[in-house]
């Protein structure tokens, strides 16, 4: 049985990840389980898989949990001992789906104890790309990618050398506002917002998909994975989320993966790798399924995807930066502070005041607090 520990448990990409556990009982036991605040999930979750070590982030929440009884398993909170469960005991890989920069410590703490990583957590790489892929492979560490487009070129890339690669074609559904113009976007809800079309997923991501932010990290999240310039990184929409995403080779050659969109596919592979098993989704029928599309991105209506190029060839702590603005950004968004189109005038102003630094531990911890801080303030002076 392989030994695995699960950071955002609670969340989309975790629940997900331990019904892919739930239909390979013989494969896995769960060793750690970590969430932020939700007690009744997560006390369904510790009876259910018995891990060894179950931690709640949120002090509060903590106490309500401490209030009932597990048998076997350890209870923790607060976020120095989420961060210690990352590299607690012989779990051999742990799974990072914890949203946004509260990623990046446990991560590097499980590299550390010398943890492989399945990356839901995109965010660590952006912000720590440099930092993270030389930690890992110092520790002689694998990085499994769970994003499902990334999931798609590690399997595109079985067996291939990677110096043969002429470019990453990264496929977006191209979001809830896919064709939509700036005037029409002008007063989106909360709720259009996270109406996406083929994923369901956590809130902050979803937003992240409809200002194809997210589709930016992603771009930088693939340099990194894969080693690849940003000039090899294509970004290809294609609005039924079949082909996960493709990659071309220098003798001219294409390779994609398809599959029905469901996460558990790529999750499972990270956890399964190098072996593939069976798995509960749903098989495509090709008789059904109409037509397959593809086009340009629009980034002059969702700008999000060119501020991960920029900062990503920049370098440095922008990347760092961009992330910790979008967070706020996306934070306000969700409070109703600021309105949709309102994340890109917060992002563009807020970048404009950061310097770049070299992208050490201790910059980016730094430039994380700097940056969230001044969008803050921003955002309270002029909305
Ligand atoms: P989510 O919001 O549904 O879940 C986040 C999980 O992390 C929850 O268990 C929550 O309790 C925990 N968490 C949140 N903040 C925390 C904090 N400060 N400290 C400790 N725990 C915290 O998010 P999600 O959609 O599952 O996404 C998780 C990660 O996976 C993100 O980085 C996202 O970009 C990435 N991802 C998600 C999908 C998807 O389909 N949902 C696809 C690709 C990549
Ligand atoms: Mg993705």
């Amino acid at each position: 049985m392989k030994k695995i520990s699960i950071l955002g448990s609670t969340g989309s990409i975790g629940t997900q990840a331990l019904d892919v556990v739930r239909h390979l009982p013989e494969e896995f036991s769960v060793e750690v389980l970590t969430a932020n605040s939700n007690v009744e999930l997560f006390a369904r979750q510790i009876k259910e898989f018995r891990p060894r070590v179950a931690v709640l982030a949120d002090e509060a929440a903590y106490k309500k949990l401490s209030k009932k009884k597990f048998r076997g398993t350890e209870l923790a909170g607060g976020r120095q001992a989420l961060i210690d469960a990352a590299g607690f005991g012989a779990s051999e890989i742990v799974l990072t789906a914890i949203s946004g920069f509260a990623g990046l410590e446990p991560t590097i703490r499980a590299i550390k104890a010398r943890k492989n990583i399945a990356l839901a957590n995109k965010e660590t790489l952006v912000v720590a790309g440099e930092y993270i892929t030389k930690l890992a492979e110092l520790c002689g560490v694998e990085i499994l990618p769970v994003d499902s487009e990334h999931g798609a070129f590690f399997q595109c890339l079985q067996g291939e050398d990677r110096r043969k690669i002429k470019k990453l074609l990264l496929t977006a559904s191209g979001g809830p506002f896919r064709g939509k113009t700036r005037d029409e976007l002008l007063n989106v809800t909360i709720k259009d917002v996270l109406a996406h079309p083929t994923w369901n997923m956590g809130k902050k991501i979803t937003v992240d998909s409809a200002t194809l932010i997210n589709k930016g990290f992603e771009v930088i999240e693939a340099k990194f994975l894969y080693g690849v310039d940003y000039d090899q990184i294509q970004v290809v929409v294609h609005p039924q989320s079949i082909v996960h995403s493709m990659v071309e080779f220098c003798d001219g050659s294409i390779i994609a993966q398809l599959a029905a969109p469901d996460m558990r596919l790529p999750i499972q592979y990270a956890l399964t790798y190098p072996r593939r098993l069976p798995s509960p989704i749903k098989p495509l029928n090709f008789w059904e399924l109409n037509s397959l599309t593809f086009e340009k991105p629009d980034t002059e209506t969702f700008r999000g995807l060119n501020y991960a190029y920029a900062m990503g060839k920049i370098g440095g702590t922008l990347p760092c930066s961009l992330n910790a603005i979008n967070e706020v950004a996306v934070n306000a968004f969700l409070q109703g502070r600021i309105k949709f189109l309102d994340i890109f005038t917060v992002i563009e102003e807020v970048l404009t005041r950061r310097d770049v630094f070299a992208p050490t531990l201790e910059n980016l911890l730094e430039e994380d607090r700097g940056a969230r801080q001044l969008a803050e303030r921003y955002i309270e002076l002029a909305y």
